[in-house]
């Protein structure tokens, strides 16, 4: 039922249970959707259908995003990560697997012109913002398909990646995992370094999401731009999740100016959903491990094992709570929206089930007492201030300043 009207459309967003609330928040929430500009910078449509096709200009049976729900729930912008799995590091065919991402990603604006549209700066999410079109910007998630070849950087930058996430679950070249018991390089190997450094000379985005600690304060030192976290969310709320920023770590991220986009998978906003993640975690471990199952099958038997254990449901309000958190911490200039649709299964918080339910986080901004200035920052204005000083800096970079 989407024809009903503004607040029966915020009411019924997503496959979660309907949270009919026919309030002049819901009214003013689906409103200020539209309005601003909404940004999320990181969703996993790519490598969902790559597994499963579906035809994302209509309303799809699966998934947590597809044109309708978007244009529903308000959102403008979203950056499509080219995730490339861990093991393509060490089996070989990063590059093209990520290219062949790329492709997907044009594919979608070129077969449906009226509806996507790619963006390349932050003047393209302005620009081509108010006329119905979603604009698709490129995150590459993990470094692998850099491949040691530091020319590599520039090729996806030419077509059209703006940030690199620059590890996944498993160190990589270019630097450590927070998810491996390993540290190989206890922070950045020397090519990382260099890959920062030609990030930075380019325009691209370096993304702390996925790095170690160490990594993340190396990155630090070298960046000579702000950083973001494109999708991760509070430690303070899963004491011992070192994929989430911690509150040190928050603080300097945000005085080197950079900005952190709160991820809404439940196990990463909650402490008790987190404690069977990692559980869960664990029995898939053990049982890859017994059975000697690498590459697509490990990858698999993950995937099925997540799919028969689901994990409990975070609520909308946890989204907030780590929203809270970095604005007590730092203020409202450094905090955005980087969802992980598509790209945390089962591990969505009640009310925030897919791309159409944005209004219902901005109406619980509305109630907590933020203001429709700190809302519009938190929708896009933040991030869009980063990206600008990370396109500045690189023309000053380029013009030897
Ligand atoms: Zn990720």
């Amino acid at each position: 039922m989407w024809i009903v009207g503004a607040a029966v459309l915020v009411a019924g967003c997503g496959r979660g249970p309907a949270i009919v609330k026919n309030d002049e928040a819901n009214v003013k929430a689906k409103e200020l959707a539209q309005k601003f500009i909404l940004i999320d910078t990181h969703q996993d449509v790519p490598y969902r259908l790559k597994k499963q096709m579906e035809d994302i200009s209509q309303r799809t049976e699966h998934g947590d995003f597809d044109y309708p729900r978007a244009r529903a729930g308000g959102l403008d912008a979203v950056f499509m990560a080219v995730y490339v799995p861990a093991e393509y590091e060490e089996e070989g065919g990063a590059y093209a697997f990520a290219n062949e991402a790329i492709d997907m990603v044009e594919g979608f604006a070129s077969a449906w012109p009226d509806k996507f549209v790619m963006a390349r700066s932050a003047a393209d999410i302005h620009r081509q913002f108010g006329a119905g079109r979603i604009s698709l910007a490129l995150g590459l998630e993990n470094g692998a398909p850099i491949e040691g070849n530091l020319s590599n950087v520039k090729h996806f930058y030419d077509r059209g990646i703006r940030y690199i996430t620059l590890v996944h679950a498993k160190n990589n070249h270019i630097c450590d995992s927070s998810f491996d018991d390993e540290r190989k390089w206890h922070g950045l190997s020397p090519f990382g370094v260099e890959v920062v450094r030609e990030m930075n000379r380019l325009g691209m985005i370096v993304d702390v999401s996925h790095v170690s600690d160490e990594a993340f304060y190396q990155i630090m030192e070298v960046s000579k731009a702000p950083v973001v976290a494109t999708h991760s969310a509070c430690r303070f709320f899963t004491p011992g999740c070192e994929r989430n920023m911690d509150d040190e770590m928050i603080k300097l991220l945000a005085k080197k100016g950079g900005v952190m986009q709160i991820n809404f998978g439940s196990m990463f906003v909650n402490g008790q959903v987190y404690q069977e993640f990692v559980e869960r975690r664990k029995r898939i471990k053990e049982y890859v491990d017994a059975h000697n199952l690498k590459g697509q099958a490990r990858q698999e038997y993950g995937e099925q094992y997540a799919k028969v254990h689901p994990l409990s449901e975070a609520d909308i309000s946890d989204i907030v709570a780590n929203i809270d958190h970095v604005v007590k911490l730092v203020g409202v200039d450094y905090v955005g929206l980087g969802s992980d649709f598509d790209g945390v299964g089962d591990s969505l918080p009640k009310g925030l089930k897919d791309v159409s339910c944005y209004p219902n986080l901005i109406r619980e901004l509305l109630k907590k007492g933020y203001t429709e200035g700190d809302i519009r920052k938190i929708c896009a204005e933040n991030f869009l201030r980063v990206w600008l000083q990370v396109e500045r800096k690189a023309l000053e970079l380029q013009s030897g300043k």
